[in-house]
């Protein structure tokens, strides 16, 4: 028997505009840094009204982090300055590392329901200014598992036996979007030495041992353990469930670029200032 990881943090995040105005709830951001450690920002998208987010978020550099944006359902049309161009749609995930600079655009297209989510992972200080590569995993990349329980979508890391489109080139990472059933009980076994946190998306239920359930639209924080347990309420729970070592590395957070020092930040914005942030 593990030991079950209990929730020790729930975190609301608020509602922001962010890019040309788009409408997002920041669920994790510069005030969780430490306790969230790898993972620095969570943005979450919920919308079936266009108006909320077709300004999209024009040109922007991205230095020193990985962006992973999952969509359950939704289409984000995107470019960046190595010359990638593309569309994420339902079920796809762009993972990209911007590490030594990156210039893009993420212009979300008229849909039904733009649902989903951006995760921003920090890169180690000896990796920030790796080579930006970015992969886009297409739906059909992402293995689903069925279970009795419900239905897992494992974008990256292990579940079982299930190899997930990737793991992570740099801070090996867990992104799985669970789905359970009405009243399904689910447990999986987890990295003692990871941060681990789950988003609930949809629905309601129970996390670890607690009988009381938990909103929707929550980033969840678990203390030590080496399980994951979750109840599913009568409507149903869709979760997604993240986890990766913390890095324990200094932040120097300005924007879109992540650091470790001032002067590495600084440095970045003369850069982008005279043209040479690109390399
Ligand atoms: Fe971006």
């Amino acid at each position: 028997m593990g030991k079950i990881r209990e929730v020790v943090n729930v975190v609301a995040g608020n509602e922001q505009k962010d890019g040309a105005g788009v409408r997002l709830v920041r669920v994790l951001g510069p005030d969780t840094v430490t306790a969230f450690d790898p993972f620095l920002m969570l943005d979450a998208f919920d919308s079936r009204n266009p108006d909320d987010y077709v300004r999209g978020f024009p040109w922007h550099p991205h230095r020193g982090i990985e962006t992973v944006t999952y969509l359950m359902q939704g289409d984000i049309e995107h470019g960046d300055s190595l010359g990638n161009k593309g569309s994420i749609v339902d079920g796809c995930c762009q993972w990209m590392t911007a590490g030594s600079g990156i210039i893009h655009q993420e212009m979300p297209q008229p849909c039904p329901r733009m649902l989903g989510l951006q995760l921003w992972i920090n890169l180690p200080a000896k990796d920030k200014m790796a080579k930006p590569r970015y992969r886009d995993l297409k739906a059909a990349q992402i293995p689903k598992v069925e279970e009795p329980s419900g239905t897992v979508t494992v974008i990256a890391g292990r579940y079982g036996d299930t190899a997930g489109a990737t793991e992570g080139d740099y801070v090996r990472t867990l992104l799985l979007e669970v789905n359970l059933k009405p009243g399904a009980a689910w447990r999986m076994p987890v990295d003692p030495l990871s941060t681990v946190f789950a988003y609930t998306v949809e629905g309601a239920g129970a996390f670890g041992g607690a009988a009381t359930p938990v909103d929707s639209r929550r980033a969840l924080l678990f203390g030590g353990g080496d399980e994951v347990a979750a109840a599913a309420g009568q409507s149903g729970l869709r979760f997604v469930l993240v986890a990766g070592r913390p890095l324990r590395e200094p932040v120097a957070w300005g924007g879109p670029i992540v650091m470790n020092t001032q002067e590495e930040l600084d440095r970045a914005f003369a850069e982008i200032q005279n043209g040479t942030f690109i390399q």
